[in-house]
This record gives structure tokens, C-alpha cells and sequence, in this order.
């Protein structure tokens, strides 16, 4: 079944810091404070629009939750969860900071309806927090993580690459952190620069480098491999398209279909890796029948890439592979002679 979400903004409020990536007004398109009134708005139209109860969450998003002030946390939550109780949407899910979350706090979350938490984690690298300003360490992130399951919430955990200071190897060790502590959800942003941000500043200045698209590419496929081979699932990848991100945008690996890029990349290094054992020629690679774009990749990518490295490839399907799985078989020897 589909999930969706009813997004609320909560834009840049409870913040005790400034992340060095962050304009969360320009992230979310939405400046100012969202009201109990325009929740329960909300949640009327989405009711009237014929959204399955059973896969729809209403979802506070863009600022720190748990950190704003708590009588305008509960004035939101208040209004939102009489729609839960009423069986009109499955949950709500909200997202955070790991130094905002404490047994107090979950107890009240528990209490007002909500069902998942997401915590902005970023990195586990303590350089890496440091640099960009998170005012949280990779203690406060295991500790969150732990108590929230501990509460029974759904746990979701947000991780950037490509921040100041980070590296492909901190990324890749941050994802395994992340697996070993078993969220629900993950969710992996590239960093985006954005104006009025202190990354803007630093790369204006040139003291900052933004990954390549290309960079970022390659290592989101990596991490979305690993994800998906240890049975977690990868919600979001890259930044949603809208919300003003085109027009804050400074540098940075940013594309409207950064996910579709990272699946074609997972098939093109799955495919390297066998054809590399073989001398060049023509082959047949056979993928899942919903995988074909993907093998193919964007604009040919990955048949052109292949046809450089001397393997002219024929991609067809066969329904017993599954997700990331190819057979390769040469030309001659397969059924398409
Ligand atoms: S905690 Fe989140 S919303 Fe607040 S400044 Fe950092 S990234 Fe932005």
C-alpha cells in the first residue's frame, strides 16, 4: 500500500542552533507560524480528498518538534489528533533534533497520538556535527534512537552527505551506525547549498566544496544498497522537488530525480562488477521486469557507459530476479540470438 503523508510545516522554530545547511524557510517554502486553525484546515480538506486512512499520517515537519515552545506543541497536536481518533488518518509522525527527545517528552507524544519520530541525525562524526553546527553528538543520537523504540514509536533517521568537513568513508560509516541501531525509515539527504545559510557563506568565500552530482550520486547508491540489503527502508532521497529549494539554491548536487539517478548507479556497478570478469562483446543482461528503466539508466547512461568499457548490452527482463539481481549471460549463448 502507498504511504502518504499531509505535510504541516513548522518552519524554523524551537531551534536552539543554526545548522551550517539549514534556511529550514527556504526547505520548507513556508515562513510563517502555522496556527492550530490552518492544522485543522488542513486535515478537513485532505479528509474531504479521499486520502486511504490506512497509509495516510499527518506529519509535522521542517522544524524541531520537540524543542518548540510546549504549550504551542500541544496546541498543535491537540487540534490533530481527534482526527486520528476518528480513524481519518493512520497516525501522526514528527520530526526532531536527538538532543530534544527525553522520557517526559515521548510520554506526552505517546499521549497526544503520535506514531513515528523522525530525528534529524546527519552524521555520527563528532568533527562533522561539530563543524556544521548541530549542537548534538553522536551520543545524543544513539540515546535518542534507543529511547524512542524503548516507547514503541516508529523509528526514522535523516542522514546528509557531503557536509563540512565529511567525507565518502564518514558517510558510509554513519550508515552503518544508523543500521545498527534499526530505524523503520531513513531518509538520506546530499547537502544542498542554499543562500542565507553559513554553508552560502563558506562556499561564496570558497572555503566550502559541494559534492558533485556525480559524487553524490555514487555514494547514495552505495548507502542505499546497504540500506535496502539490510531490510531498511529508504523513504526519501535527495530533497523534494518545490518547497522554493530551485530558488535558494547556491551549489550542489541537487536533481528532480536524484533517487532514479542512484538506482540506475546500483545497477550500473552491479553490472560492471560481473561484465568485468568477462572479455568484451555483446551480452544480454536480465533484469526484474520493473527494473528495466533502472538497468537502462537515465537517457541511456548506463547502456552508453557499458558500450565505453567494449560490453554492448542488450537489457531484457526475466520475473525470477529480484530487486538489484542480473543475470548476464553473452549473446550468443542466451535466448535473444
Ligand atoms: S535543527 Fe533542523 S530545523 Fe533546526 S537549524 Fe538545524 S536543520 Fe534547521
Amino acid at each position: 500500500m502507498k504511504h502518504a503523508n499531509i505535510s504541516l510545516f513548522v518552519p524554523h522554530m524551537g531551534c536552539p542552533h543554526q545548522c551550517s545547511f539549514c534556511n529550514q524557510k527556504t526547505i520548507s517554502g513556508s515562513v510563517k507560524e502555522l496556527t492550530p486553525e490552518e492544522v485543522t484546515e488542513t486535515l478537513q480538506v485532505a479528509c474531504g480528498a479521499g486520502n486511504n486512512p490506512c497509509s495516510t499520517e499527518i506529519a509535522f515537519f521542517g522544524g524541531s518538534f520537540t524543542a518548540i515552545d510546549r504549550a504551542y506543541m500541544l496546541s498543535l497536536l491537540e487540534v490533530a489528533k481527534p482526527f486520528v481518533d476518528k480513524g481519518d488518518f493512520m497516525g501522526i509522525r514528527i520530526s526532531t533534533r536527538p538532543d530534544a527527545i527525553n522520557e517526559e517528552v515521548l510520554s506526552l507524544l505517546k499521549d497526544f497520538g503520535v506514531t513515528a519520530i523522525e530525528l534529524g541525525a546527519q552524521s555520527t562524526d563528532e568533527e562533522v556535527l561539530r563543524l556544521n553546527n548541530r549542537g548534538h553528538s553522536r551520543e545524543d543520537i544513539i540515546n535518542a534512537s534507543q529511547l524512542i523504540k524503548k516507547y514503541g514509536f516508529s523509528l526514522g533517521l535523516q542522514m546528509m552527505t557531503g557536509l563540512l568537513g565529511d567525507t565518502d568513508e564518514k558517510s558510509l560509516k554513519t550508515c552503518e551506525d544508523i543500521i545498527s541501531l534499526r530505524p523503520d525509515t531513513v531518509r538520506i539527504y546530499p547537502t544542498i547549498t542554499l543562500e542565507g545559510t553559513r554553508l552560502g557563506e563558506l562556499y561564496l568565500k570558497g572555503e566550502y566544496s559541494p559534492q558533485s552530482l556525480e559524487s553524490a550520486v555514487s555514494l547514495c547508491a552505495k548507502l542505499l544498497k546497504r540500506f535496502y540489503e539490510e531490510e531498511i527502508t529508504v523513504i526519501r532521497l535527495g530533497l523534494h522537488s518545490g518547497g522554493n529549494v530551485e530558488e535558494g539554491y547556491l551549489a550542489g548536487p541537487y536533481h528532480q530525480a536524484f533517487g532514479e539517478l542512484c538506482e540506475g548507479q546500483i545497477y550500473l556497478d552491479i553490472a560492471k562488477s560481473i561484465l568485468e570478469e568477462h572479455p568484451d562483446g555483446d551480452y544480454v543482461i536480465y533484469v526484474n521486469p520493473s527494473e528495466i528503466s533502472k538497468m537502462t539508466g537515465q537517457k541511456k547512461k548506463n547502456k552508453n557507459t557499458l558500450l565505453s568499457l567494449g560490453y554492448n548490452v542488450t537489457i531484457k527482463s526475466k520475473s525470477k530476479l529480484n530487486k538489484y539481481e542480473i543475470e548476464v549471460k553473452p549473446l550468443e549463448a542466451s535466448d535473444e540470438r
